[in-house]
């Protein structure tokens, strides 16, 4: 077989799902979601929200790491009574981040008495799950529709299978018993939930929200059950979804079950807005669930957000902790980095920096990467030869071969992306 003959190895993602678009707003800052717009990434606080200042902080740290929606508690009147004092220490620290009211049980209540909180927050999470019982759900889903209405605010309606309505679930395990053939309790469970997000959009629409304020999501915590629940919502509904798991867990298994559901619904061309909910360790990093985020959704080449820096795993020509050193190093330098970067050096989120330990992959790698450095291996002359735009420019030895390097990448990123409005 010739190579003409051959045919084009297929790569990347399906073309997305067409769903409506919706645009949460904070002021002049708008959100798009769905009808194509980039994949969202949002995070939630772990802060008590009746805590304005703590709350704030946390919001600022979420944002400045690249969460572009952050959802915060409201679970009490103090909390409803923090949110617009949130909201305006955030706009005092330039911090235009829309909020998001996560409401459970009393969502009716502190919206209606405290219109402050109303009015401050830029979506409401609704789970139809724990508005309320008996002939109170749909008085107090009504209530929460009005207030959305009334202060023209989407709504996410938010089902999860740890608090799915259980008159619903009763109503498809009814259906399903009269089938000639019932479905299995797991196949059940998925109708109920996918049942559930549509029936309560549905609602919401007959109450007066229009269609595009409307996002859905349907989150439960394995892998497999997330994959099939949103192929079959995104089948049934053209509202933007919001993905992930809804308890992801804590450290390399929440990371990896969310990549691992995440990466195959994205892949086929599902979802609108991602938030990766991973268990952080005490005193852990909350940012760390915007990170992964990003990471997933560049990884992909579905979005770019930050500089990535390549460096092989290491092995046995390599016994030093030299160039992991360096890799970390520049990693945290090039995150630390893209908040000033990205207004001043447009497209350096797109920049490749290679960290590689020995001879073997060096070279070819740093060649194919915008910048890269080859590190001596175990008994390779102690020397680095750097290569810049696949072309060596120089090789660095001795002490400072980290700064020098550091230096390097800093002077590349000033001269390859400056734009006449570049800072020094
Ligand atoms: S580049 Fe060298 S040190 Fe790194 S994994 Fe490959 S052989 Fe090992």
């Amino acid at each position: 077989m010739t190579a003409d003959a051959r045919c084009p190895i297929p790569s990347g993602p399906l073309a997305r799902i067409a769903t409506r678009s919706a645009v949460i707003r904070h002021g002049a800052h708008e959100v798009k979601m769905g009808a194509g717009a980039a994949i969202v990434v949002q995070s939630m606080t772990n802060t008590d929200t009746a805590d304005a200042i703590g709350t704030a902080i946390q919001v600022k740290e979420l944002a400045r790491a690249g969460s572009e929606l952050v959802r915060i508690t409201v679970d009490t009147p103090k909390a409803a009574e923090a949110v617009p004092a949130i909201r305006e220490q955030l706009d005092k620290m330039g911090v235009d981040v829309p909020l998001i009211g996560d409401f459970h049980y009393n969502g009716h209540t502190l919206l209606q008495d405290y219109p402050a909180c109303a009015e401050a927050l830029s979506k409401y999470r609704i789970n139809p799950g724990n508005v309320g019982q008996g002939a109170k759900r749909d008085t107090q889903f009504a209530q929460m529709i009005a207030i959305a209405c009334k202060y023209d605010k989407p709504v996410r309606i938010g089902v999860n299978w740890g608090s799915l309505d259980q008159a619903l679930l009763a109503r498809i395990m009814d259906e399903n018993a009269a089938r000639a053939q019932p479905w299995s309790a797991q196949a059940v469970m998925y109708e109920a939930l996918v049942t559930s997000a549509i029936e309560n959009a549905q609602r919401a629409e007959e109450l007066g929200m229009a269609r595009d304020r409307i996002i859905l999501s349907c989150k439960v915590s394995g892998v497999q059950d997330l994959i099939a629940v949103y192929r079959e919502l995104a089948k049934r509904a053209d509202y933007p979804l919001h993905l992930g798991l809804t308890e992801a867990g804590m450290g390399s298994k929440g990371i990896v079950a969310s990549t691992a559901a995440l990466g195959i619904l994205l892949q086929e061309g599902i979802g609108d807005t991602i938030r990766i909910s991973l268990t952080p360790e005490p005193g852990g990093d909350r940012t760390r669930e915007v990170i992964v985020a990003q990471e997933i959704l560049q990884t992909m080449g579905l979005r770019k957000f930050t500089p990535m820096v390549i460096a092989c795993p290491g092995c046995g020509r390599t016994t030093s902790t030299v160039f992991q050193e360096l890799a970390d190093r520049i990693q945290t330098y090039l995150r630390e980095q893209m908040p000033v970067w990205k207004h001043h050096y447009p497209g350096v989120e797109g920049m490749n920096v290679a960290v590689m330990g020995c001879i073997v992959n060096g070279p070819g790698e740093s060649k194919h990467a915008n910048i890269g450095i080859s590190l001596p291996g175990t008994g390779e002359s102690p020397a680095a030869p750097v290569f810049v735009d696949g072309q060596k420019t120089v090789t660095l030895r001795g002490e400072r071969i980290a700064e020098e390097f550091q230096a390097i990448v800093l002077d590349y990123v000033k001269t390859r992306y400056a734009t006449s409005l570049a800072i020094s």
